[in-house]
C-alpha cells in the first residue's frame, strides 16, 4: 500500500473535523473523496499533506509514519497536495510557477527539465503559455499549472482538492482525463470533489465522508448505482443525470473502469 490511514482524528479547537477515519490507497489507484460542504474532505487532504497535525491515529506513506512530518518533508517523500483555489503565484510566469514545484523534490536540474517536458506532454497549452503571467490564464489553465507544479516533484501520490471547482465542462473532462493518464503510470490519486458524479467517472473507488467519518467505501460503479448516495452526495438522481455532468464518452478512461 502507498498510503495507510488508521483511526485518524483531526480537530480545530472544539470542532472535530475527522473522527476515526481509516482507509488505504494502492499504487495507481484513483479514489474519489466525496461529501457535503464541511464533511472534512479538505481536512483529510491537509492532514495527509502534513498541513494539519492529527490529534490521534496514524498516517503511513510506504509504511513510514508521516503523521507528524512537516509538509515539505511529506512532499519530498512523494506525496503532493494541489490545494483548493490552486494557490498559484499569479504575478509569476507559468514557467516560474512550474519550476517552483521542483523545489522540495529529490531531482537535480536535468531531472526537473525532464519532468517539465512530461508536464508539457500532459498539458501542451502550458508550453505555449510558459512566459505568460499565471494570473492571465483561464481557471482551467491555472488548474493545469497547479497540477503541473505538483508533478514537477515527481510524486507517487497526488491529493487534489476540488480541481473542477468553477471550471468549464471541457476543462473538467480534460483534467479528469489527465488524472486517468497519471494513474496509468502508477501515480495514486485521491480526488476530493463536490462534483462527485464527475469524480466517480474517473475513479476506481469512492470514499464518502459525512460529518468527519467515513460512511461508504465502495467501487465507483457501486456508488454511482447507489440511490441513497446519488441523492445525497452526487447532487443528481440517476446515472443519466451523472452523464449530463461528464458523459463517459468524454472520458475514455471511464470506459475501462465502469460498466458504461
Ligand atoms: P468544503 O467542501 O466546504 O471545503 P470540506 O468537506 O472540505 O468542506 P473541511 O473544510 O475539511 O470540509 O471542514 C471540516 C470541518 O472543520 C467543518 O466543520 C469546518 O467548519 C471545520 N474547519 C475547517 N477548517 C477549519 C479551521 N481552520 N478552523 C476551524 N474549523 C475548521
Amino acid at each position: 500500500m502507498i498510503i495507510e490511514v488508521d483511526r485518524l482524528d483531526v480537530r480545530y479547537g472544539a470542532t472535530r473535523a475527522l473522527r476515526d477515519v481509516s482507509f488505504e490507497l494502492a499504487e495507481g489507484e484513483v479514489v474519489a473523496l466525496i461529501g457535503a460542504n464541511g464533511a472534512g474532505k479538505s481536512s483529510l487532504l491537509r492532514a495527509l499533506a502534513g498541513l494539519e497535525t492529527p490529534r490521534g491515529g496514524t498516517i503511513r506513506l510506504f509504511g513510514q509514519d508521516i503523521g507528524h512530518a512537516p509538509a515539505h518533508e511529506v512532499a519530498r517523500k512523494g506525496l503532493r497536495l494541489v490545494a483548493e483555489g490552486r494557490q498559484l503565484f499569479t504575478d509569476l510566469t507559468v514557467g516560474e510557477n512550474l519550476w517552483m514545484g521542483g523545489y522540495a523534490s529529490p531531482f537535480d536540474r536535468e531531472e526537473q527539465q525532464a519532468q517539465l517536458e512530461r508536464v508539457f506532454g500532459l498539458f501542451p497549452i502550458l508550453r505555449e503559455f510558459t512566459g505568460r503571467a499565471a494570473g492571465m490564464l483561464s481557471g482551467g489553465q491555472q488548474q493545469m499549472v497547479a497540477i503541473g507544479r505538483a508533478l514537477m516533484g515527481g510524486p507517487r501520490a497526488l491529493l487534489l482538492d476540488e480541481p473542477s471547482l468553477g471550471l468549464a465542462p471541457k476543462y473538467v473532462a480534460q483534467i479528469l482525463e489527465v488524472i486517468c493518464e497519471l494513474a496509468a503510470t502508477g501515480i495514486t490519486v485521491l480526488l476530493a470533489e463536490q462534483n462527485a458524479a464527475a469524480a466517480l467517472r474517473a475513479a476506481d473507488r469512492g470514499i464518502v465522508l459525512s460529518n468527519g467519518t467515513i460512511t461508504h467505501t465502495s467501487s465507483a460503479q457501486e456508488l454511482l448505482d447507489d440511490e441513497d448516495v446519488s441523492r445525497h452526495y452526487l447532487g443528481v438522481g440517476t446515472a443519466e443525470d451523472a452523464d449530463s455532468v461528464v458523459a463517459p464518452r468524454q472520458l475514455p478512461c471511464a470506459l475501462d473502469r465502469l460498466e458504461v
